[in-house]
């Protein structure tokens, strides 16, 4: 019966209705809601005014009636069970902020670096010395100017870098809570006892992971000894692709060079993290980015024509469709100056073949030409097409009238009386 033992509550129940008390004087309006709310529990029947004998009868009032009997005759014999509902599990990691609720990584830092400042605050005050602020409120201003209560300097260095290890740490808890206790668990490790180990299954079995000495999970590569790089490349520190913190630091870097490809991203964040599938999510990043989005888009290609008929009709004589053009200018050298020529290229339309002749000159009568030449070694072509150029608008001009000449030479020759 000794082991059993009860709480002393007297000092904290008088605490509490002192300050219910306060709180009543403070607010006549409080005060008032609570006697009417009384006031109607009366007369609706739900509560009665207790009697004198009641009162005094009280069971809340006076304890139970078994405490003024022996202990012996009390109804609990042996120790209290605890309830499931007061056993607490081993909490490993609190979120000092949330990280879903802020947008960046450089405001995520800066959000827990003010949170892990006022904590210090506190801290601070407690021991009597001054507190540290970034943007002073008008009492801080006093405190500042006149009793010293009250630095104000913006975040520092050491601040951010200690929020940065704080939201490692988080991701890490988070995404890898086994690994994290078992690797705890062996700071504390005592000789004679057996090293707890991560389990095979576990995605960071090949990382063999260490914890560094503030806690925050590393790879253990085998770049140890070398001093002259520095620690954060030997042991880069390792994070869940997964989390919505690494998410923002993918984000950041995608960022900060300039919306690079993913090849640049993913090796200035390996110069410090270990992202298991760091690939996948930098990819991802960028898939989402809206900076990329819009400046990265492509137009949509259109539809193309149907081809010529010329281009599909088979059975039909090498360049008897063709089409040309003029290729240059090229330089040449005549005796001791130098001259421009210009290379035309017919091509056949069915089979793609290439036959090339040279022009001296731009002008209509060395298209004519180079035409002439043309169709007497690969035969008269039925149908030419070009790009509407003056030289082969001229030549069109210049054929479409000799062959209206030979046209009306041979009518006038078939109607002659000569020829009769
Ligand atoms: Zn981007």
């Amino acid at each position: 019966m000794d082991d059993v033992h009860f709480p002393d509550s007297y000092p904290m129940a008088l605490k509490r209705t002192k300050q219910l008390e306060r709180k009543l004087e403070k607010s006549p309006e409080l005060y008032q809601n609570i006697r009417d709310q009384i006031k109607r529990y009366l007369e609706s029947g739900y509560a009665h005014l207790a009697t004198e004998s009641e009162l005094n009868d009280a069971e809340w009032k006076n304890g139970s009636y078994f405490l003024y009997q022996s202990r012996d005759q009390w109804p609990c014999t042996g120790r209290i069970d605890e309830t499931n509902e007061e056993a607490r599990g081993v909490v490993l990691c609190h979120a000092v902020v949330d990280a879903a609720a802020v947008s960046r990584w450089v405001k995520l830092v800066r959000v827990t670096a003010t949170a892990v400042r006022f904590i210090a605050n506190i801290q601070r005050k407690k021991a009597g010395l001054p507190t540290v602020t970034s943007k002073a409120t008008k009492i801080q201003h006093r405190h500042i100017k006149a009793e010293y209560l009250t630095v104000q300097k913006p975040l520092q260095q050491e601040e951010l870098r200690e929020a940065e290890t704080i939201l490692w740490k988080q991701v890490q808890f988070d995404s890898f809570p086994d690994e994290m206790s078992a690797l705890m668990k062996n700071l504390q490790h005592k000789p004679g006892l057996p090293l707890a180990k991560i389990e095979k299954s576990s995605c960071l079995y090949k990382l063999s992971p260490v914890l560094d000495a503030e806690g925050v999970l590393r790879v253990r590569g085998r770049l140890e000894k070398n001093e002259s790089i520095p620690f954060d490349k030997r042991y880069p520190i390792i994070l869940s692709r997964k989390h919505e913190i690494t998410k923002k630091l993918i984000l950041h870097f995608h960022e900060k060079y300039g919306h690079a490809n993913r090849e640049t991203v993913f090796n200035e964040l390996r110069q410090k993290f270990w992202i298991p599938n760091a690939r996948a999510a930098i990819q991802q990043v960028r898939k989402e980015c809206v900076w990329c989005k819009v400046n990265r888009c492509v137009p949509r290609i259109p539809m193309m024509a149907p081809l010529p008929v010329q281009r599909i009709t088979p059975h039909l004589r090498p360049f008897s469709a063709v089409g040309v053009d003029y290729l240059g200018p090229v330089e040449v050298t005549v005796g001791r100056r130098k001259e421009k020529r210009w290379i035309t290229v017919f091509t056949c339309m069915a089979i793609r073949a290439v036959h090339l002749e040279i022009v001296h000159s731009l002008t209509t009568q060395s298209c004519l030409m180079a035409i002439r030449r043309f169709a007497c070694k690969r035969g008269a072509p039925e149908q030419i097409f070009s790009d509407n150029a003056t030289c082969f608008h001229g030549a069109d001009i210049v054929m479409k009238k000799a062959m209206e000449k030979i046209n009306s030479e041979c009518a006038e020759k078939v109607s002659s009386t000569a020829t009769a």
